[in-house]
């Protein structure tokens, strides 16, 4: 015997007749219950994205105007949109200190506030 898990539509709740397996009236059902499961992850990766890709748009022009190391206060960062919280991966050199990545470029978190910018070789 087979359990019916869904006897209403899972979109608009509507009864639903025909096989037991069905889960929806139609495709328009359909369509808008999975467009509505993802949207909300979909937004959550667009704003990442976009959060990463400006930190690295700011990490670049920074680095664009000087020399391909250049240290910056935290202060400087911020006022230019940057988002701490985004990284796309770490790097540990050998003495051990962790370099936070931002695709191809990378900064090191310095005392007093001060942040080291540099262009990763790719
Ligand atoms: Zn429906």
């Amino acid at each position: 015997m087979t359990l019916t898990l869904f006897t209403q539509c899972r979109q608009c709740s509507k009864n639903l007749r025909g096989r037991t397996d069905k889960k929806f009236c139609d495709d328009h059902c359909r369509n808008q219950f999975n467009n509505r499961v993802k949207a909300a992850p979909n937004n959550l990766v667009r704003n990442i994205n976009h959060a990463l890709t400006k930190n690295r748009r700011i990490l670049e022009s920074i680095i664009a105007e000087g020399p391909a190391l250049v240290k910056v206060t935290r202060e400087n960062l911020l006022q230019e949109g940057f988002q701490f919280r985004f990284i796309t991966h770490l790097n540990t050199h050998k003495a051990g200190t962790v370099y936070y990545c931002c695709y191809d470029y990378a900064y090191l978190l310095l005392e007093e506030e001060e942040v080291l910018i540099v262009q990763l070789q790719t």
